[in-house]
């Protein structure tokens, strides 16, 4: 009697036992079919004892169906698996999700069929034909894809394919990727280049478990100096991965790898077409693709010869995700490399305390590019006390950063001001009544996008139309924008310098590769003179024309008293000020703040990284924080408030009674609404040795929640 225990992605069915047809091979790690009631799902052969046991009878098994035509799960993925659901207090079938996440792809056809526009027009036209057939110029994908790129019914799509204004294209998934040659254009490094990218690629023909901290002042050519050990996997038939925290950053990195490399990388992120996403997962699981630069879901892929990681811009928020399984790419990346055996690099200008503390006690290895590339000097960095200067009423921008974007645009040069807020103004309120537009599913504000004539959340996506009329007093024409978004520092700008090319630079205006390439090429070229962006401009971009850097608001991010505001405020300014003065002419940076002398603040004016670092190593000490302690936080959700809260406080009745372990809570949680669910939270601290995950779990395992409340256990939170 063959008998194997699947690992399968609902976590509510547990695991689930199969019995092994006559003639099917299967072993740990294998993907298989398998009936479930009427249905079929697709899961994981896993070790049984690492799995839940469950008492049905040899004699009531069902066979499995099928063995799917993919590479078994590496015992170290499959460690890997264990690891994040254990670390995050995840179920395990959600970490095994994002391994296939592309479940489709395992047995489905080699070929696909996508639609495009055919050129004919339909006999009958309508105005949703009409506008989808605008909508869908150039486009090509299926046909569920393309009704998301209109926004029409799939009905309407298959009208059009019935009168042949939509045609099908047959698209192949297994067409190789073209090859990357690691000797296509060597570069000339610097001395000091040279010396961190040769212990790299050692450390790449090592094949040992190697984890590396690139600290590297920007634009001090980090990504030239990491493509050599990237060169090295490629001559050795290793596989490469590549994280980036932005798929706006992309573009950038594309054109730079293409050069060295002849060709370009295997991509892995949220939006690619179906087609594209098996394509990648298949060349990825067999061993063809050689180097895949993608977002944070790309580290859990089935990559079959992985032989080194680089985590780049490693610092960024972005790769901690915050809904599903909690967990943080940057460190899930090092246990990957840990159990795999191969380097890993983590490369940041700014690097996380956390990070500076593991190489300091020698944990990971610390490489220094301590100065620019090809002699660009480090911009030269002021305050501006707005406290006493003031900029003109109604008006953002003090006096003497008005003055210095004037003298750049006398100069032909380009300046960057930097907001990290999108859309015109943070809140909206009726000037008679006081009435300020609230999102209805959370407690947030919504924020005014002028471009787009909308009021949107931030945080869930609602939109509304701004009415005419004030919809609590009825007065017309009443509403007042209150605060500064990036559109009203570009208004600002454009009244100020009319003649200039403006040009915003958020998620909102870049929301397509195609679209962040040409603001790229615009940038590069000097055809823009002012650039006002958010966080999305603060990194891996290289304006060589760029020669001043305006900080509109420095004090933004320190408000709230968040744990990491410090960090975050000093990694974002100092980036930012990192794209001035990158090319042969030196830049300046003028960084507005009512604070001038927070510690923070006064670090970034005077270049001392290592004060800023001393400073925020204490304050980390007086709490506990990472990396000398351990915080998680527990969010208890419903849709009614109630239920959420009643269920809150029965969980802190039942709080454990532990030393070396404070529970903080339950509280409203900082977004005590979000997504029409009611939050409450607890925070929990420990000393580095208490065993965190095996408590919280324990604790939260003494409750019967009700079906509708929800319980999320964020372990190293990024923010609160
Ligand atoms: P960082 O990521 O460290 O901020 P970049 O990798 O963006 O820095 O490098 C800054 C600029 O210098 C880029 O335009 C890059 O192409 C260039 N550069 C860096 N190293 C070299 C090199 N060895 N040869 C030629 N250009 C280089
Ligand atoms: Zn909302």
């Amino acid at each position: 009697m063959n008998r194997v225990r699947l690992l399968v992605f609902n976590a509510a069915l547990g695991a689930l036992d199969y019995r092994v047809p006559e003639g099917m091979r299967v072993e740990p790690g294998s993907v298989v079919l398998a009936p479930l009631g009427p249905r079929q799902i697709t899961g994981i052969v896993w070790e049984e004892e690492r799995l839940p046991a469950n008492d049905v009878p040899d004699s009531k098994l069902r066979p499995l169906l099928e063995l799917m035509p993919v590479p078994p799960l590496s015992a170290p993925l499959r460690r890997l698996v264990e690891w994040t659901a254990d670390y995050y207090c995840a179920p395990m079938s959600a970490v095994a999700r994002m391994v296939i996440s592309s479940g489709g792809a395992l047995n489905g056809p080699a070929t696909m069929t996508e639609y495009r526009l055919s050129g004919g027009m339909p006999e009958r036209m309508t105005p949703q034909r009409e506008l989808a057939m605008a909508a869908l110029e150039g486009e090509q994908a299926t046909i569920r894809e393309l009704a998301g790129i209109a926004g029409v019914s799939e009905g309407v799509l298959r009208g059009l394919v019935g009168q042949g204004a939509i045609e099908p294209v047959t698209v192949a998934i297994d067409r190789p990727f073209e090859p990357a040659d690691p000797d296509h254009d060597l570069p000339e490094l610097s001395p000091d280049q040279r010396e961190v990218a040769d212990r790299l690629v050692e450390a790449v023909r090592a094949r040992k478990f190697a984890p590396f901290l690139l600290d590297g002042v920007t634009g001090s050519g980090k990504t030239e100096t990491y493509f050599e050990p990237v060169a090295e996997s490629i001559r050795q038939g290793r596989q490469v991965l590549v994280l980036l925290p932005e798929i706006a950053l992309t573009e950038n990195f594309l054109k730079r790898f293409e050069h060295r490399f002849g060709a370009p990388p295997v991509l892995w992120h949220s939006s690619l077409k179906s087609t594209e996403r098996r394509r990648a997962w298949r060349a990825i699981s067999e061993g063809t693709a050689q180097v895949v630069v993608g977002a944070r879901s790309a580290l859990f892929l089935p990559y079959r010869y992985l032989g080194l990681i680089v985590v780049d811009e490693a610092h960024e928020v972005s790769f901690k995700q915050d809904d599903g399984v909690r967990y943080n790419a940057r460190d899930v990346s090092v246990m990957r490399a840990r159990f795999e055996g191969f380097p890993v690099v983590l490369a940041s200008a700014t690097p996380a305390l956390e990070s500076l503390q593991m190489a300091e006690s020698g944990i990971y290895e610390k490489l220094d590019l301590p100065s620019r590339f090809g002699g660009a000097e480090l911009p030269s960095i002021d305050t501006v006390d707005l406290t006493e200067e003031k900029p003109g009423s109604g008006r953002w921008l003090a006096p003497r950063l008005v003055e210095a974007l004037e003298d750049r645009l006398a100069k032909g040069e380009q300046s960057l001001l930097f907001l990290n807020r999108r859309g015109f103004a943070p809140l909206t309120l009726c000037r008679n009544c006081g009435f300020r537009f609230k999102c209805p599913n959370c407690s947030a504000w919504l924020v005014e996008h002028r471009l787009s004539q909308r009021l949107a959340c931030h945080h869930c996506g609602h939109e509304t139309t701004p009415p005419a009329t004030c919809p609590e007093c009825g007065e017309p024409d009443c509403l007042v924008a209150c605060g500064p978004g990036v559109e009203r520092i570009a208004d600002e700008v454009a009244e100020l310098f009319p003649e200039a090319r403006v040009a915003i630079a958020t998620s909102d205006t870049l929301n397509s590769p195609e679209r962040a390439a040409q603001f790229i090429a615009e940038a590069e070229a000097g055809a823009i003179d002012i650039i006002v962006g958010t966080q999305l401009v603060t990194k891996g971009f290289h304006f060589p024309e760029l020669t001043l850097v305006g900080v509109v608001d420095a004090d933004l991010g320190l408000e709230g008293g968040d744990l990491r505001a410090g960090e975050r405020t000093y990694q974002q300014v100092a980036q930012v000020a990192g794209r001035a003065g990158r090319g042969s002419k030196p830049g300046e940076v003028l960084i507005q703040t009512r604070h001038p002398t927070a510690a923070v603040i006064a670090a970034l004016a005077e270049g001392d990284r290592d004060a800023f670092y001393e400073a925020e190593t204490e304050a980390r000490r007086m709490v506990g924080a990472p990396p000398f302690g351990r915080w998680a936080a527990i969010i208890i959700s419903a849709e009614d408030d109630k239920e959420a809260r009643e269920a809150a406080n029965r969980l802190g009745d039942s709080r454990p009674n532990e030393d070396d372990l404070m529970i903080l809570g339950p509280a409203p949680a900082p977004l005590a609404l979000l997504r029409g669910r009611y939050r409450y939270r607890f925070l929990v601290n420990a000393r580095r040795s208490v065993e965190l995950q095996k408590i919280i779990m324990r604790w939260i395992g003494t409750q019967n929640f009700a079906p509708g409340v929800r319980v999320g256990v964020d372990i190293d939170p990024y923010s609160f």
